[in-house]
């Protein structure tokens, strides 16, 4: 598998979407990616893909940076803080990817489609009747100049295809998952610019990994069927393409995705009951990697002991009673200084002045 980096020049990112508060998968993508990037004195990104704009209110990114820091996770290059790549959100970045697309549209490995929903939705069903997978036929590929010319000035608004070579077959390294294959033909042209003017999330996401000298890219496995095209994009553009790894999805004890009715689903839920910030990191840091430690570790260690080849291909299961035992673990780990400055706030007063101390020694044992 092709290697971009060394030890010493690894790049990683977390690039979430600001449309809510951060949930525990979330989370733990952003902890392995920045585990990964500090094992390996290597820089993390932290970048906001915002484009989804009536999804992601001012109120969402703010509370991500903050459960971010409450986390531990910290950032070289972000919104918040600059750095030599930005900017740092994506809805600041729109005009940078014009010239990719004109780039495409030259080599002739882009080109204006003009059919409309309807257009898509009947050529689907006939294929799908043919008992085919439904994929665009190219109907706009080759059209002259003139038809071009003609459908602009009739005010039709294309989006922008990515021609796929009718044949060969596109190898997909994954640090996961291992190599897999996909036959070109079965991906067909896809859209990298809509009809209003704005990219393809996975266009974006692709060129801004490879502006910002992103070499590894730890995400979710929701994100497996998008990786063949990001190739094919940075591929036909001439720009690096990093090394990706994705990360089996986190679930339930239940085994269904994990929400509310498990007891808590973002880091904010885990923030207001109260866990430490060092238990949640030392249970997800464990939930799809294997640490040989099973005691508690600090968030150097954690990054010390983190390899890449450890991650696991099984679904993890998201399990408050293990969060539990880490919280307890965490909590010991305290001076009783720190343990009183966690607790001072929940006791109102019970605790008479000058018996902090005596009160924390005693109740140490029982805190979780
Ligand atoms: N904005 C995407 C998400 O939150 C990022 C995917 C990626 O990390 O490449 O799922
Ligand atoms: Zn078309």
């Amino acid at each position: 598998m092709a290697q971009y980096y060394t030890t010493m020049n690894l790049k990683s990112r977390f690039a979430p979407s600001p449309t809510g508060y951060l949930h525990l998968g979330n989370a733990r993508t952003a902890l392995f990616a920045w585990l990964a990037a500090r094992s390996m004195n290597g820089t993390f990104i932290l970048r906001l893909e915002d484009t989804d704009q009536q999804r992601s209110p001012d109120i969402y990114e703010k509370a991500l940076l903050e459960d971010l820091q409450w986390f531990g996770i910290d950032w070289d290059e972000g919104p918040d803080r600059g750095g030599d790549h930005g900017p740092y959100r994506q809805m600041e970045r729109l005009p940078l990817y014009d010239a990719y697309y004109a780039q495409l549209q030259t080599a002739g490995q882009a080109y204006p489609c003009y059919c409309s929903a309807d257009d898509l939705a009947a050529e689907r069903a006939v294929q799908r009747s043919a008992g085919k997978a439904p994929r665009y036929g190219g109907r706009c590929r080759y059209l002259s100049a003139e038809a071009r010319a003609a459908r602009e000035a009739a005010g039709m608004r294309p989006t922008l295809r990515f021609h796929i070579p009718d044949q060969g077959t596109l190898s997909v390294p994954d640090l996961v998952w291992g190599e897999r294959h996909y036959a070109l033909a079965d991906l067909g042209d896809f859209v990298i610019r809509r009809s209003d003017g704005s990219p393809a999330f996975f266009f974006a996401n692709a060129i801004d990994d490879a502006l910002m000298g992103v070499n590894l890219v730890l995400r979710g496995e929701d994100h497996l069927t998008n990786t063949p095209r990001q190739i094919l994009i940075l591929q036909a553009l001439g720009l690096p393409v990093p090394d990706y790894g994705h990360l089996p999805l986190l679930l339930g004890a239940d085994g269904q995705p994990l929400s509310k009715r498990h007891g808590a689903s973002s880091l904010r839920d885990l923030q207001h009951r109260g866990y430490l910030p060092a238990a949640v990191l030392n249970y997800l840091a464990r939930l799809g990697h294997h640490y040989s430690a099973t005691g508690f570790l600090d968030s150097v260690a954690l990054a010390q002991g983190f390899a890449l080849t450890q991650i696991s291909r099984a679904p993890s299961h998201f399990d408050m009673v293990q969060l539990q035992h880490w919280q307890h673990e965490a909590v010991q780990s305290l001076d009783d200084a720190a343990v009183w400055n966690w607790l001072a706030p929940h006791l109102q007063d019970k605790v008479p002045t000058g018996r902090e101390m005596s009160f924390v020694a005693a109740a140490r044992a029982n805190i979780v």
